[in-house]
């Protein structure tokens, strides 16, 4: 029988690094050409001006003819006329991740498992909905932030995502779909409403690619999604999110997972660094930027770890005083998710009943307090269970693997 391990010793076993390792910094050209992928808006129309010595509507031709109609063969575009075809052909290219495989749930949840090069794989999954489809974007190889909870965490950290490759998974699931970008959902044609980066990876640790892939996701030649409905999920990159509040506006969501510093530096090592009081001051300062802005704290409940009521009675304090700062009251979203286990994890999942008592001390405080429904944990796609194939630049994967072996030889 395999030997339980608590979740304390997990973490003692984890390590407490936040810091990265050198990164990669991906730019998916292909034989010296340009990757289209890689460009927003604004870099394209340069490259049209400047580099082409074209106007600036053909940029806007070449978007639509990738992000509406799926397009990758220059030659296809027939209204870009011959020369300017050619052209492009010499210089750049539309280069696509490579889909290795597919998966649909019985709950019709979708994963791709996606080639980013010859070594390294992620994951993307697509949860449809009444009224709305949710793509869940991948931003890294691996994570190296450690959160001890998180699959992806045990895999390591290779390296960060271009903006070809993360756009391109938006791509790819968009033409598996069929996905019209202005057609209306009722109707059909439109599959995609709202993209999550909560896939593998610390999307602020890699934010410029991000940035740019989501500028091209709120793009209308891209894929026409509403700054709402674009979500940026953090383990709490401090000084990134005063960041993102002056270089984008999309919808903040920040893992929260404990209302304590102990506890929280347990869970998620990045703590150590950025405690909650400063956290929260720059949520504050993100959703002060704008009015009426909200932001959501994402809280996985833990068998025993984090789901008392002493730990709802604090979350509380910690939301009402994120409202009367912010002054406006559900300014502080709550979404919880029941820990999804995987192989080797030290954690569990509450019962339902003490899901349920978590929520209702919330609800009687006044507060929405949904609980995120599993999706797709039949094909391994639900929260925290990606992880893709990351060739480790970190010891993490060796690390994760000797504990499983260990634990299946007791
Ligand atoms: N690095 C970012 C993006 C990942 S988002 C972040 O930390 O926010 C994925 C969400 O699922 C995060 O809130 C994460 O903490 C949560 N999560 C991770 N592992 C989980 C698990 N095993 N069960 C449930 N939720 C998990």
């Amino acid at each position: 029988m395999s030997e339980v391990r608590s979740p304390a010793i997990e973490i003692a076993l984890l390590g407490d690094d936040g810091a990265a390792p050198a990164t990669t910094p991906a730019t998916a050209g292909v034989d010296g050409r340009t990757n289209i992928f890689d460009f927003d808006r604004a870099r394209l129309e340069r490259f049209f001006e400047e580099d082409l010595g074209e106007k600036k509507f053909r940029a806007h031709q070449v978007m639509k003819w990738i992000h509406h109609r799926h397009a990758t063969d220059f030659a296809d575009m027939t209204d870009l006329g011959k020369a300017l075809r050619a052209k492009l052909e010499e210089r750049a290219v539309v280069h696509a991740p490579q889909v290795l495989f597919e998966k649909t749930s019985t709950d019709d949840t979708q994963k791709w498992l996606l080639g980013m090069d010859a070594k390294n794989a992620i994951e993307t999954v697509y949860i449809p909905d009444k009224g709305r489809g949710t793509l869940c974007v991948s931003s890294q190889v691996g994570c190296a932030l450690n959160c001890g909870f998180c699959s992806t965490a045990t895999q390591g950290f290779n390296r960060n995502l271009s903006t070809a490759e993360i756009i391109g998974q938006v791509w790819v699931a968009a033409r598996a779909l069929g996905n019209v970008p202005h057609a209306s959902v009722a109707q059909g044609g439109r599959r995609l409403t709202n993209v999550v980066m909560m896939g593998m990876g610390e999307p602020l640790a890699n934010f410029d690619n991000v940035v740019r892939a989501m500028s091209i996701m709120r793009d209308d030649l891209g894929y026409g999604l509403a700054n709402k409905r674009v979500t940026l999920s953090t383990a709490g990159l401090v000084p990134q999110i005063d960041r993102l509040a002056q270089e984008s506006d999309v919808s903040l969501a920040v893992s929260l997972h404990a209302p304590f510093d102990e506890l929280r530096t347990q869970l998620m090592p990045i703590n150590k660094k950025y405690p909650l009081a400063e956290l929260l001051d720059a949520c504050v300062r993100y959703a002060l930027r704008k009015k009426g802005e909200s932001v959501t704290f994402e809280y996985t409940l833990m068998k025993g770890v984090n789901d008392q009521p002493e730990h709802a009675r604090a979350l509380i304090g910690l939301l009402r005083d994120f409202d009367r700062r912010v002054q406006m009251k559900g300014a502080a979203k709550i979404n919880l998710i029941p820990f999804n286990p995987f192989p080797g994890t030290g954690f569990e999942r509450p019962s339902d009943e003490a899901i349920r008592a978590f929520q209702k001390m919330l609800n009687n405080a006044g507060m929405i307090a949904p609980v995120r429904r599993t999706r797709g944990d039949d094909i391994d796609a639900a929260c925290g269970q990606l992880k893709g194939q990351v060739l480790d630049r970190t010891r993490r994967s060796a690390e994760h693997r000797k504990r499983l072996q260990a634990a299946g030889a007791h």
